[in-house]
Protein backbone atom coordinates (compact mmCIF):
# COMPACT_ATOMS: atom_id res chain seq x y z
CA UNK A 1 0.00 0.00 0.00
CA UNK A 2 1.47 3.30 -0.86
CA UNK A 3 1.33 6.47 1.17
CA UNK A 4 0.03 8.80 -0.22
CA UNK A 5 1.27 12.49 -0.47
CA UNK A 6 -1.06 15.69 0.02
CA UNK A 7 -1.17 17.51 -3.13
CA UNK A 8 -1.72 21.01 -4.36
CA UNK A 9 -2.10 22.14 -7.83
CA UNK A 10 -2.01 25.83 -8.63
CA UNK A 11 -3.90 26.26 -12.00
CA UNK A 12 -6.51 23.99 -12.92
CA UNK A 13 -5.41 24.66 -16.79
CA UNK A 14 -5.00 21.88 -19.29
CA UNK A 15 -1.80 20.59 -17.15
CA UNK A 16 -3.12 21.22 -13.64
CA UNK A 17 -6.62 20.18 -14.22
CA UNK A 18 -5.22 17.05 -15.99
CA UNK A 19 -2.91 16.16 -12.89
CA UNK A 20 -5.10 16.98 -10.46
CA UNK A 21 -7.22 14.52 -11.29
CA UNK A 22 -4.65 11.78 -12.37
CA UNK A 23 -3.10 12.54 -9.10
CA UNK A 24 -6.34 11.74 -7.10
CA UNK A 25 -7.02 8.77 -9.99
CA UNK A 26 -3.06 7.36 -8.22
CA UNK A 27 -4.69 7.39 -4.65
CA UNK A 28 -2.97 11.45 -3.77
CA UNK A 29 -5.15 13.92 -1.74
CA UNK A 30 -5.19 16.66 -3.91
CA UNK A 31 -6.11 20.64 -3.64
CA UNK A 32 -5.99 22.33 -7.04
CA UNK A 33 -6.66 26.11 -6.78
CA UNK A 34 -7.16 28.76 -9.58
CA UNK A 35 -7.66 32.08 -9.31
CA UNK A 36 -10.42 32.14 -12.27
CA UNK A 37 -13.95 32.23 -9.72
CA UNK A 38 -15.81 31.19 -12.22
CA UNK A 39 -13.60 27.94 -13.61
CA UNK A 40 -13.39 26.58 -9.90
CA UNK A 41 -17.28 27.17 -9.33
CA UNK A 42 -17.89 25.40 -12.43
CA UNK A 43 -15.46 22.64 -11.58
CA UNK A 44 -16.87 21.98 -8.32
CA UNK A 45 -20.50 21.49 -9.75
CA UNK A 46 -18.87 18.74 -11.72
CA UNK A 47 -18.41 21.21 -15.02
CA UNK A 48 -14.99 20.57 -17.49
CA UNK A 49 -13.84 23.72 -18.93
CA UNK A 50 -12.23 21.80 -21.98
CA UNK A 51 -12.23 19.18 -23.84
CA UNK A 52 -10.37 16.06 -23.31
CA UNK A 53 -11.34 12.54 -23.24
CA UNK A 54 -11.92 10.47 -19.92
CA UNK A 55 -11.62 14.18 -18.07
CA UNK A 56 -15.11 14.39 -16.95
CA UNK A 57 -15.68 10.65 -15.97
CA UNK A 58 -12.58 11.12 -14.15
CA UNK A 59 -13.20 14.14 -12.45
CA UNK A 60 -16.70 12.80 -11.39
CA UNK A 61 -14.95 9.87 -9.78
CA UNK A 62 -12.41 11.88 -7.77
CA UNK A 63 -14.49 14.83 -7.14
CA UNK A 64 -14.93 15.87 -3.20
CA UNK A 65 -12.82 12.84 -2.02
CA UNK A 66 -9.36 12.53 -3.93
CA UNK A 67 -9.74 16.41 -5.32
CA UNK A 68 -11.53 19.56 -4.24
CA UNK A 69 -11.03 22.84 -5.73
CA UNK A 70 -10.89 26.28 -4.27
CA UNK A 71 -9.76 29.91 -4.80
CA UNK A 72 -7.66 29.78 -1.32
CA UNK A 73 -4.17 29.14 -2.69
CA UNK A 74 -3.01 29.64 0.82
CA UNK A 75 -5.02 27.43 2.77
CA UNK A 76 -4.48 24.59 -0.12
CA UNK A 77 -0.36 25.15 -0.19
CA UNK A 78 -0.50 25.08 4.23
CA UNK A 79 -2.36 21.48 3.73
CA UNK A 80 -0.08 20.17 1.24
CA UNK A 81 3.58 18.68 1.14
CA UNK A 82 4.02 18.90 -2.65
CA UNK A 83 2.78 22.20 -4.44
CA UNK A 84 2.75 21.83 -8.28
CA UNK A 85 2.87 25.06 -9.95
CA UNK A 86 1.09 24.63 -13.20
CA UNK A 87 0.17 28.34 -14.45
CA UNK A 88 0.98 29.86 -17.56
CA UNK A 89 4.09 30.96 -19.09
CA UNK A 90 3.61 32.74 -22.47
CA UNK A 91 5.52 33.91 -24.48
CA UNK A 92 6.65 37.53 -23.98
CA UNK A 93 7.50 40.97 -26.18
CA UNK A 94 11.33 39.48 -26.46
CA UNK A 95 10.54 36.05 -27.19
CA UNK A 96 11.11 35.11 -23.67
CA UNK A 97 8.94 33.05 -21.07
CA UNK A 98 6.79 35.66 -19.22
CA UNK A 99 7.04 34.30 -16.07
CA UNK A 100 5.12 37.35 -14.20
CA UNK A 101 2.39 33.86 -13.37
CA UNK A 102 4.97 31.99 -11.75
CA UNK A 103 6.35 34.71 -9.60
CA UNK A 104 3.36 35.61 -8.29
CA UNK A 105 2.45 32.18 -7.38
CA UNK A 106 6.05 31.73 -5.96
CA UNK A 107 5.38 35.05 -3.53
CA UNK A 108 1.87 33.53 -2.57
CA UNK A 109 3.83 30.31 -1.57
CA UNK A 110 6.05 31.77 0.11
CA UNK A 111 3.73 33.36 2.49
CA UNK A 112 1.24 30.47 3.30
CA UNK A 113 4.57 28.25 4.66
CA UNK A 114 4.33 26.23 7.18
CA UNK A 115 6.84 23.52 7.50
CA UNK A 116 8.77 21.74 4.94
CA UNK A 117 7.53 21.43 1.53
CA UNK A 118 8.38 20.33 -2.12
CA UNK A 119 7.87 23.39 -4.99
CA UNK A 120 7.37 21.55 -8.23
CA UNK A 121 7.80 23.37 -11.62
CA UNK A 122 5.06 21.76 -13.52
CA UNK A 123 4.45 24.88 -15.85
CA UNK A 124 7.65 24.63 -18.77
CA UNK A 125 9.68 26.72 -17.78
CA UNK A 126 13.20 28.61 -18.89
CA UNK A 127 16.33 26.97 -17.43
CA UNK A 128 17.42 28.42 -14.11
CA UNK A 129 13.87 28.74 -13.33
CA UNK A 130 14.30 26.86 -10.28
CA UNK A 131 16.99 29.41 -8.91
CA UNK A 132 14.20 32.17 -9.59
CA UNK A 133 11.89 30.69 -7.04
CA UNK A 134 14.57 29.71 -4.43
CA UNK A 135 15.69 33.48 -4.82
CA UNK A 136 12.15 34.64 -4.30
CA UNK A 137 11.30 32.43 -1.10
CA UNK A 138 14.48 33.70 0.10
CA UNK A 139 13.39 37.27 -0.55
CA UNK A 140 10.45 36.91 1.30
CA UNK A 141 12.36 35.58 4.32
CA UNK A 142 11.53 31.57 4.10
CA UNK A 143 14.43 29.70 5.11
CA UNK A 144 16.90 27.30 2.55
CA UNK A 145 15.98 23.90 5.32
CA UNK A 146 12.15 24.59 4.57
CA UNK A 147 11.84 24.20 1.08
CA UNK A 148 13.45 22.15 -2.50
CA UNK A 149 12.55 22.90 -5.67
CA UNK A 150 11.75 20.26 -8.04
CA UNK A 151 11.57 20.55 -12.03
CA UNK A 152 9.11 18.24 -13.37
CA UNK A 153 7.95 18.90 -17.30
CA UNK A 154 4.55 18.05 -18.14
CA UNK A 155 5.02 16.27 -21.70
CA UNK A 156 1.07 15.45 -22.29
CA UNK A 157 -0.80 15.79 -25.33
CA UNK A 158 -3.86 17.84 -25.60
CA UNK A 159 -6.62 15.46 -26.95
CA UNK A 160 -5.03 12.45 -25.15
CA UNK A 161 -3.81 14.47 -21.92
CA UNK A 162 -5.25 11.51 -19.25
CA UNK A 163 -4.16 8.91 -20.84
CA UNK A 164 -0.84 10.23 -21.43
CA UNK A 165 -0.55 11.41 -17.62
CA UNK A 166 -1.10 8.19 -16.83
CA UNK A 167 0.75 5.73 -19.45
CA UNK A 168 3.45 8.74 -19.58
CA UNK A 169 7.00 7.54 -22.07
CA UNK A 170 8.85 9.02 -19.47
CA UNK A 171 8.69 11.01 -15.91
CA UNK A 172 11.59 13.48 -15.88
CA UNK A 173 12.22 14.76 -12.26
CA UNK A 174 14.99 17.21 -12.00
CA UNK A 175 15.70 17.79 -8.45
CA UNK A 176 18.91 18.94 -6.54
CA UNK A 177 18.32 16.86 -3.46
CA UNK A 178 17.70 13.42 -2.53
CA UNK A 179 14.70 14.83 0.06
CA UNK A 180 13.04 15.98 -2.92
CA UNK A 181 13.58 13.56 -5.48
CA UNK A 182 12.17 10.84 -2.94
CA UNK A 183 8.92 12.63 -2.51
CA UNK A 184 8.32 13.13 -6.23
CA UNK A 185 9.43 9.01 -6.38
CA UNK A 186 6.57 8.31 -3.92
CA UNK A 187 4.20 10.71 -6.27
CA UNK A 188 4.60 8.75 -9.17
CA UNK A 189 5.24 4.82 -7.31
CA UNK A 190 1.95 3.91 -8.19
CA UNK A 191 2.93 4.43 -11.91
CA UNK A 192 6.56 3.27 -11.40
CA UNK A 193 6.29 0.25 -9.74
CA UNK A 194 2.85 -0.60 -11.93
CA UNK A 195 0.57 -0.81 -8.81
CA UNK A 196 -2.01 1.99 -10.54
CA UNK A 197 -2.18 -1.17 -13.52
CA UNK A 198 -2.62 -3.69 -11.84
CA UNK A 199 -5.93 -2.26 -10.61
CA UNK A 200 -9.14 -3.51 -13.02
CA UNK A 201 -10.10 0.17 -12.68
CA UNK A 202 -7.04 1.85 -14.19
CA UNK A 203 -7.06 3.76 -17.10
CA UNK A 204 -5.86 0.81 -19.88
CA UNK A 205 -3.22 2.19 -22.32
CA UNK A 206 0.49 1.52 -23.20
CA UNK A 207 1.99 0.60 -19.72
CA UNK A 208 1.29 -2.73 -17.53
CA UNK A 209 1.78 -4.09 -14.29
CA UNK A 210 4.71 -5.58 -15.91
CA UNK A 211 6.01 -3.00 -17.74
CA UNK A 212 5.56 -0.12 -15.71
CA UNK A 213 6.23 3.91 -16.07
CA UNK A 214 10.03 5.05 -16.17
CA UNK A 215 11.24 7.88 -14.18
CA UNK A 216 14.63 9.41 -14.65
CA UNK A 217 16.10 11.20 -11.72
CA UNK A 218 18.35 14.56 -13.59
CA UNK A 219 19.56 17.92 -11.83
CA UNK A 220 16.40 20.59 -11.86
CA UNK A 221 18.65 22.74 -14.69
CA UNK A 222 18.66 19.29 -16.98
CA UNK A 223 14.97 19.13 -16.51
CA UNK A 224 14.52 22.16 -17.05
CA UNK A 225 16.38 21.65 -20.85
CA UNK A 226 15.08 18.25 -21.55
CA UNK A 227 11.24 19.87 -21.92
CA UNK A 228 12.08 23.05 -23.99
CA UNK A 229 14.65 20.86 -25.74
CA UNK A 230 11.47 18.16 -26.19
CA UNK A 231 9.25 20.44 -27.91
CA UNK A 232 12.07 22.22 -29.96
CA UNK A 233 12.85 18.99 -31.32
CA UNK A 234 9.05 17.94 -32.03
CA UNK A 235 8.73 21.16 -33.80
CA UNK A 236 11.99 21.04 -35.72
CA UNK A 237 10.70 17.69 -37.29
CA UNK A 238 7.47 19.21 -38.48
CA UNK A 239 9.55 22.19 -39.73
CA UNK A 240 11.76 19.90 -41.59
CA UNK A 241 9.05 17.72 -43.16
CA UNK A 242 6.98 21.37 -44.48
CA UNK A 243 10.52 22.22 -46.12
CA UNK A 244 11.04 18.53 -47.51
CA UNK A 245 7.36 18.61 -48.46
CA UNK A 246 7.57 22.16 -50.63
CA UNK A 247 11.12 20.95 -52.43
CA UNK A 248 9.17 17.59 -53.18
CA UNK A 249 6.06 19.71 -54.68
CA UNK A 250 8.53 21.63 -56.92
CA UNK A 251 10.05 18.50 -58.36
CA UNK A 252 6.25 16.41 -58.67
CA UNK A 253 7.13 14.18 -55.92
CA UNK A 254 4.98 13.25 -53.01
CA UNK A 255 5.90 13.91 -49.63
CA UNK A 256 3.11 10.81 -48.61
CA UNK A 257 5.69 8.55 -49.58
CA UNK A 258 8.75 10.40 -48.66
CA UNK A 259 7.44 10.59 -45.39
CA UNK A 260 6.86 6.92 -45.51
CA UNK A 261 10.07 6.40 -46.66
CA UNK A 262 12.01 8.33 -44.15
CA UNK A 263 10.02 7.26 -41.08
CA UNK A 264 10.84 3.92 -41.40
CA UNK A 265 14.18 4.43 -40.57
CA UNK A 266 13.71 3.31 -36.81
CA UNK A 267 16.35 5.86 -35.96
CA UNK A 268 13.94 8.85 -37.00
CA UNK A 269 10.12 7.07 -36.52
CA UNK A 270 6.84 8.06 -38.47
CA UNK A 271 5.96 10.84 -36.26
CA UNK A 272 5.80 14.18 -36.47
CA UNK A 273 6.46 13.71 -40.13
CA UNK A 274 3.05 15.03 -41.36
CA UNK A 275 3.39 17.85 -43.90
CA UNK A 276 0.42 20.49 -43.66
CA UNK A 277 -0.20 23.89 -42.24
CA UNK A 278 2.69 24.15 -39.31
CA UNK A 279 2.54 23.38 -35.69
CA UNK A 280 0.85 25.63 -33.44
CA UNK A 281 -0.71 25.59 -30.20
CA UNK A 282 -0.40 27.01 -26.63
CA UNK A 283 3.39 25.32 -26.50
CA UNK A 284 5.41 25.08 -29.48
CA UNK A 285 5.39 28.25 -31.15
CA UNK A 286 6.50 29.73 -27.49
CA UNK A 287 8.48 27.11 -26.50
CA UNK A 288 10.55 27.42 -29.55
CA UNK A 289 10.76 31.04 -28.64
CA UNK A 290 12.04 31.03 -24.70
CA UNK A 291 14.76 28.26 -25.89
CA UNK A 292 16.01 30.15 -28.42
CA UNK A 293 15.87 32.99 -26.10
CA UNK A 294 17.80 30.96 -23.41
CA UNK A 295 20.11 30.02 -25.60
CA UNK A 296 20.76 33.87 -26.96
CA UNK A 297 21.12 34.66 -23.48
CA UNK A 298 23.90 32.50 -23.16
CA UNK A 299 25.35 33.32 -25.98
CA UNK A 300 24.80 30.12 -27.59
CA UNK A 301 24.58 30.31 -31.46
CA UNK A 302 21.27 28.64 -32.08
CA UNK A 303 19.82 29.76 -35.43
CA UNK A 304 18.30 26.50 -36.36
CA UNK A 305 15.62 27.33 -33.93
CA UNK A 306 14.39 30.58 -35.66
CA UNK A 307 14.53 28.20 -39.07
CA UNK A 308 12.22 26.30 -37.57
CA UNK A 309 9.80 29.43 -36.71
CA UNK A 310 10.46 30.79 -40.01
CA UNK A 311 9.34 27.95 -42.19
CA UNK A 312 6.64 27.28 -39.63
CA UNK A 313 5.26 30.49 -40.89
CA UNK A 314 5.76 30.07 -44.02
CA UNK A 315 3.54 27.14 -44.19
CA UNK A 316 0.59 29.53 -43.51
CA UNK A 317 1.60 31.67 -46.64
CA UNK A 318 2.24 28.74 -48.89
CA UNK A 319 -1.56 27.81 -48.03
CA UNK A 320 -2.89 30.87 -48.39
CA UNK A 321 -1.16 31.20 -52.00
CA UNK A 322 -2.62 27.67 -52.88
CA UNK A 323 -6.33 28.37 -52.26
CA UNK A 324 -5.53 32.01 -54.30
CA UNK A 325 -3.90 29.58 -57.38
CA UNK A 326 -6.96 27.55 -57.17
CA UNK A 327 -9.75 30.18 -56.72
CA UNK A 328 -7.96 33.20 -58.81
CA UNK A 329 -9.22 35.67 -56.67
CA UNK A 330 -10.61 35.68 -53.43
CA UNK A 331 -12.47 39.32 -52.84
CA UNK A 332 -16.04 38.13 -52.63
CA UNK A 333 -15.15 34.40 -52.63
CA UNK A 334 -17.08 31.86 -50.46
CA UNK A 335 -14.75 29.54 -48.18
CA UNK A 336 -15.59 26.92 -45.88
CA UNK A 337 -13.34 26.48 -43.52
CA UNK A 338 -12.89 22.59 -41.85
CA UNK A 339 -11.23 23.38 -38.64
CA UNK A 340 -10.55 25.91 -35.51
CA UNK A 341 -8.52 23.77 -33.32
CA UNK A 342 -5.20 23.90 -33.43
CA UNK A 343 -4.86 20.03 -33.96
CA UNK A 344 -7.39 17.53 -33.97
CA UNK A 345 -9.17 16.48 -30.42
CA UNK A 346 -8.99 19.26 -29.22
CA UNK A 347 -10.89 22.80 -28.40
CA UNK A 348 -8.07 25.11 -28.13
CA UNK A 349 -7.30 27.65 -30.80
CA UNK A 350 -4.28 29.20 -28.75
CA UNK A 351 -1.83 30.01 -31.73
CA UNK A 352 -3.79 27.95 -34.09
CA UNK A 353 -2.29 27.91 -37.92
CA UNK A 354 -6.37 27.64 -38.69
CA UNK A 355 -7.41 30.45 -37.15
CA UNK A 356 -4.17 32.15 -38.98
CA UNK A 357 -4.97 31.39 -42.12
CA UNK A 358 -8.93 31.93 -41.68
CA UNK A 359 -8.11 35.72 -40.85
CA UNK A 360 -5.46 35.92 -44.02
CA UNK A 361 -8.87 35.44 -46.34
CA UNK A 362 -11.18 37.56 -44.41
CA UNK A 363 -8.11 40.15 -44.60
CA UNK A 364 -8.31 39.69 -48.53
CA UNK A 365 -11.91 40.04 -48.83
CA UNK A 366 -13.32 36.32 -48.75
CA UNK A 367 -16.15 35.42 -46.85
CA UNK A 368 -15.57 31.81 -44.03
CA UNK A 369 -18.32 29.88 -42.89
CA UNK A 370 -16.15 27.45 -40.70
CA UNK A 371 -17.15 24.23 -38.66
CA UNK A 372 -15.44 22.30 -35.66
CA UNK A 373 -16.51 19.71 -33.91
CA UNK A 374 -14.93 21.26 -30.28
CA UNK A 375 -13.60 24.63 -30.82
CA UNK A 376 -16.55 27.08 -32.28
CA UNK A 377 -17.28 28.31 -29.46
CA UNK A 378 -13.62 29.43 -28.53
CA UNK A 379 -13.19 30.28 -31.70
CA UNK A 380 -16.26 32.81 -31.33
CA UNK A 381 -14.62 35.06 -29.05
CA UNK A 382 -11.09 35.85 -31.54
CA UNK A 383 -12.95 35.64 -34.61
CA UNK A 384 -16.69 36.87 -34.04
CA UNK A 385 -19.46 35.76 -36.30
CA UNK A 386 -20.06 38.81 -38.85
CA UNK A 387 -20.98 39.57 -42.42
CA UNK A 388 -17.84 37.99 -43.79
CA UNK A 389 -17.41 35.32 -40.35
CA UNK A 390 -19.76 32.73 -39.97
CA UNK A 391 -20.11 29.46 -38.74
CA UNK A 392 -22.15 26.08 -39.59
CA UNK A 393 -23.07 23.49 -37.32
CA UNK A 394 -21.79 21.01 -39.54
CA UNK A 395 -19.52 19.71 -42.48
CA UNK A 396 -21.87 19.96 -45.40
CA UNK A 397 -23.99 23.35 -43.82
CA UNK A 398 -20.07 24.96 -44.30
CA UNK A 399 -19.64 23.45 -47.74
CA UNK A 400 -22.94 24.49 -48.93
CA UNK A 401 -22.52 26.86 -52.30
CA UNK A 402 -18.89 27.07 -51.29
CA UNK A 403 -16.23 28.11 -54.12
CA UNK A 404 -13.67 25.85 -52.37
CA UNK A 405 -13.74 23.78 -49.17
CA UNK A 406 -10.02 23.80 -47.14
CA UNK A 407 -9.31 21.45 -44.51
CA UNK A 408 -6.84 23.17 -41.69
CA UNK A 409 -7.23 20.49 -39.05
CA UNK A 410 -6.86 17.26 -39.20
CA UNK A 411 -9.87 15.43 -36.85
CA UNK A 412 -11.11 12.35 -37.91
CA UNK A 413 -14.71 12.73 -39.06
CA UNK A 414 -12.71 15.47 -41.96
CA UNK A 415 -10.75 12.30 -43.26
CA UNK A 416 -14.39 10.81 -43.46
CA UNK A 417 -16.27 12.90 -45.72
CA UNK A 418 -19.12 11.93 -48.34
CA UNK A 419 -17.36 13.00 -51.50
CA UNK A 420 -20.88 13.15 -53.25
CA UNK A 421 -22.78 14.64 -50.47
CA UNK A 422 -19.59 16.91 -50.50
CA UNK A 423 -19.99 17.84 -54.57
CA UNK A 424 -23.35 18.71 -54.29
CA UNK A 425 -23.40 20.95 -51.29
CA UNK A 426 -20.12 22.91 -52.74
CA UNK A 427 -20.87 25.28 -55.57
CA UNK A 428 -17.47 24.23 -57.36
CA UNK A 429 -15.93 20.84 -56.36
CA UNK A 430 -12.72 22.28 -55.22
CA UNK A 431 -10.91 21.07 -52.07
CA UNK A 432 -7.42 22.42 -50.62
CA UNK A 433 -6.40 20.25 -48.19
CA UNK A 434 -4.32 21.62 -45.44
CA UNK A 435 -3.88 18.72 -44.00
CA UNK A 436 -3.27 15.85 -46.45
CA UNK A 437 -6.55 13.65 -45.46
CA UNK A 438 -6.99 12.38 -49.14
CA UNK A 439 -5.19 10.37 -52.00
CA UNK A 440 -5.09 13.12 -55.12
CA UNK A 441 -6.27 9.88 -57.32
CA UNK A 442 -9.59 9.49 -55.53
CA UNK A 443 -10.32 13.15 -55.26
CA UNK A 444 -9.62 13.51 -58.95
CA UNK A 445 -11.69 9.98 -59.65
CA UNK A 446 -14.47 11.92 -57.52
CA UNK A 447 -14.23 15.05 -59.93
CA UNK A 448 -12.94 17.62 -57.55
CA UNK A 449 -9.96 19.91 -57.72
CA UNK A 450 -7.94 18.60 -55.06
CA UNK A 451 -4.61 20.56 -53.77
CA UNK A 452 -2.43 19.86 -51.24
CA UNK A 453 0.80 20.26 -49.68
CA UNK A 454 3.88 18.58 -50.79
CA UNK A 455 2.24 16.80 -53.58
CA UNK A 456 1.17 17.20 -57.43
CA UNK A 457 -2.18 19.41 -57.82
CA UNK A 458 -5.06 17.69 -59.96
CA UNK A 459 -7.72 19.28 -61.65
CA UNK A 460 -10.48 17.54 -63.32
CA UNK A 461 -11.12 17.77 -67.32
CA UNK A 462 -14.76 18.67 -68.66
CA UNK A 463 -13.74 14.48 -69.87
CA UNK A 464 -13.57 13.87 -66.04
CA UNK A 465 -9.92 12.82 -66.46
CA UNK A 466 -7.59 13.63 -63.70
CA UNK A 467 -4.48 16.16 -65.15
CA UNK A 468 -2.28 17.50 -63.45
CA UNK A 469 -2.56 21.49 -62.38
CA UNK A 470 0.64 23.60 -62.22
CA UNK A 471 0.41 26.11 -59.69
CA UNK A 472 2.29 29.62 -59.51
P1 LIG B 1 -3.85 27.27 -19.05
O1 LIG B 1 -3.83 28.67 -19.48
O2 LIG B 1 -4.84 26.32 -19.65
O3 LIG B 1 -4.02 27.19 -17.47
C1 LIG B 1 -3.38 28.04 -16.56
C2 LIG B 1 -4.32 28.22 -15.36
O4 LIG B 1 -3.61 28.90 -14.34
C3 LIG B 1 -5.56 29.05 -15.68
O5 LIG B 1 -6.73 28.34 -15.30
C4 LIG B 1 -5.37 30.32 -14.84
O6 LIG B 1 -6.60 30.86 -14.39
C5 LIG B 1 -4.52 29.80 -13.70
N1 LIG B 1 -3.78 30.83 -12.98
C6 LIG B 1 -3.04 31.84 -13.48
N2 LIG B 1 -2.51 32.57 -12.48
C7 LIG B 1 -2.91 32.02 -11.32
C8 LIG B 1 -2.70 32.32 -9.95
N3 LIG B 1 -1.96 33.38 -9.57
N4 LIG B 1 -3.29 31.54 -9.02
C9 LIG B 1 -4.04 30.49 -9.39
N5 LIG B 1 -4.28 30.15 -10.67
C10 LIG B 1 -3.72 30.90 -11.63
O7 LIG B 1 -2.36 26.73 -19.31
P2 LIG B 1 -1.89 25.23 -19.66
O8 LIG B 1 -2.11 24.93 -21.09
O9 LIG B 1 -2.43 24.31 -18.63
O10 LIG B 1 -0.32 25.39 -19.46
C11 LIG B 1 0.27 25.57 -18.19
C12 LIG B 1 1.75 25.33 -18.30
O11 LIG B 1 2.01 23.98 -18.70
C13 LIG B 1 2.46 26.20 -19.35
O12 LIG B 1 3.73 26.51 -18.89
C14 LIG B 1 2.55 25.28 -20.55
O13 LIG B 1 3.63 25.61 -21.38
C15 LIG B 1 2.78 23.94 -19.87
N6 LIG B 1 2.37 22.79 -20.68
C16 LIG B 1 1.21 22.84 -21.38
C17 LIG B 1 0.82 21.72 -22.11
C18 LIG B 1 -0.44 21.75 -22.92
O14 LIG B 1 -0.61 20.86 -23.76
N7 LIG B 1 -1.34 22.68 -22.71
C19 LIG B 1 1.61 20.56 -22.12
C20 LIG B 1 2.77 20.54 -21.37
C21 LIG B 1 3.15 21.68 -20.65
Amino acid sequence: MHKNVSICVIGSGYVGLVAAVCFAEMGHHVNCVDNDEAKVKMLLAGGVPIYEEHLEEMLKKHLGHGVQFTTDLSAAVKASEAVFIAVGTPQGDTGAADLSYVEAVVSEIARAMNGYKVIVEKSTVPVYTNEWIRRVMHRHGVDAQSFDVVSNPEFLREGTAIGDFLHPDRIVVGANTERAAELLRRIYAPLTDGSYYAKASSLKGDLSATNPAKLLVTSAQSAEIIKHASNAFLALKISFINAVANLAESVDADIEDISAGIGLDSRIGPKFLRAGIGYGGSCFPKDVAAFHWVAQQQGVDFQLLDEVRKINERQKDIFFNKVRAALWTLRGKKLAALGLAFKRDTDDIRESPAIDVIRKFLDAGASVCAYDPAATERAQSVLPASKQMSYAEGIYEAAKDADALLILTDWAEFADLDLTKLNQALKFPIVVDGRNLYAPEKMAEQGFTYVSMGRPANYTTQQGKPQKMVLS
